[in-house]
């Protein structure tokens, strides 16, 4: 038989010692304090805190102590272990802090530093207008068409009626493509997209071409040799000049804003009869500002060229001229462009700086 419970020692169980408690304590706080990283934090925390831990083992011991040693030895190593649980979360805090400062020290961004981030590139406001223009034209039902920028002489002015002696053909005013006896010219309008249009196509057709072509102007601010046209044909029985600007109207007013007035003035392409320069009323000043520099105080801007297509033109592209009639019309978009936007110098159109494409915006 066993003796009673109160013939136990807890002086006896070892681990219940004070001193050894004091020691694994004293132990636990000096490893703590002198964690350095929160890495070596966690690792103390299974020696000195975890289930095989000292003060964990002692406090094991506690249940089998007679009851009255119970009271005094959980109350010394709930004190130890609550000392040691404490001594961790404010040292864990201390480091959390550490850490935190050390991220913000070592991870700040300095604001003022030049970034590496490469500027996006811009698309050319000559584009987005032309892409404007021919949304326009889509939207009304019209195909939009191209033709090369490199030209046989007879598209550029034998089939638009330009008699063999006009002085547009002098060299002086179109580049020639060397050797000039091969008859290749850099187009100087968008015209011939009518002609190569109407052999291709037939009729009835309502294009639009836009592109680039080229004349021997010298560069300044107000001339290029090379710049964009926008031309428009519409060949149909029964075409009258009533639609001709009805269609001038719808244009100007996409892209100069609506109830933009028009007037036609008569004038002489070889390509149409009857023919008109296209003008606009002044979208700044109205007229009323004699002053006014976008029309230079006539109240009107000179916008394009427009007319009936040309009856030799019709018979040119194999077209009956008794029974379809057409009107075309053709302008400057670059100098579109000056009027809307207030750019004074045509030149910044073409150097390819991006800070002058940059202002301008998308447009949808
Ligand atoms: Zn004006």
């Amino acid at each position: 038989m066993s003796g009673p419970n109160t013939n136990f020692d807890p002086v006896e169980v070892a681990a219940l010692d004070p001193e050894t408690i004091d020691a694994a304590v004293t132990d636990a706080l000096t490893a703590i304090a002198s964690a350095a990283t929160l890495d070596d934090l966690k690792a103390l925390r299974s020696t000195h805190a975890g289930d095989r831990s000292p003060l964990a083992l002692a406090n094991r011991e506690i249940g089998a102590l007679p009851p009255s040693a119970k009271a005094e030895a959980g109350k010394r190593v709930g004190q130890a272990r609550a000392r040691v649980a404490q001594a961790f979360t404010t040292r864990q805090g201390e480091l959390e802090a550490e850490r935190d400062e050390r991220i913000l020290t070592e991870e700040a961004v300095d604001v003022t530093l030049p970034t590496a981030r490469r500027p996006l590139g811009r698309r050319h406001p000559i584009e987005l207008m032309s892409q404007r223009i021919a949304d326009l034209f889509v939207g009304m039902g019209w195909e939009i068409a191209e033709g090369p920028e490199i030209e046989a002489e007879w598209f550029n002015f034998d089939a638009l009626n330009f008699d063999a002696d006009h002085p547009a053909r002098q060299m002086q005013d179109t580049f020639y493509v060397d050797p000039p006896e091969d008859g290749l010219v850099l187009r100087t309008h968008t015209s011939p997209v009518q002609a190569r249009t109407l052999l291709e196509r037939g009729v009835p057709v309502y294009v639009a071409a836009i592109g680039r072509v080229f004349r021997t102007d010298e560069l300044d601010a107000t001339h290029m040799p090379a710049f964009h046209q926008v031309e428009g044909l519409a060949v149909d029985e029964g075409i009258t000049m009533a639609h001709l600007k009805g269609t001038l109207d719808r244009l100007a007013a996409e892209l100069f804003g609506e109830g933009v007035k028009t007037r036609l003035r008569p004038s002489f392409f070889p390509f149409t009869e009857p023919s008109a320069e296209v003008d606009l009323r002044c979208f700044v000043c109205g007229g009323s500002d004699p002053d006014c520099r976008t029309c230079k105080g006539t109240g009107w801007i000179e916008w394009g060229g427009c007319g009936m297509v040309n009856r030799n033109v019709l018979t040119a592209c194999g077209v009956d001229p008794d029974r379809y009639t057409g009107f075309a019309f053709g302008m400057g978009i670059d100098r579109a462009l000056m009027f809307r936007t207030g750019v004074s110098d045509m030149r910044d159109m073409i150097e390819g700086d991006v800070r002058f494409a940059a202002q301008f915006g998308m447009e949808i």
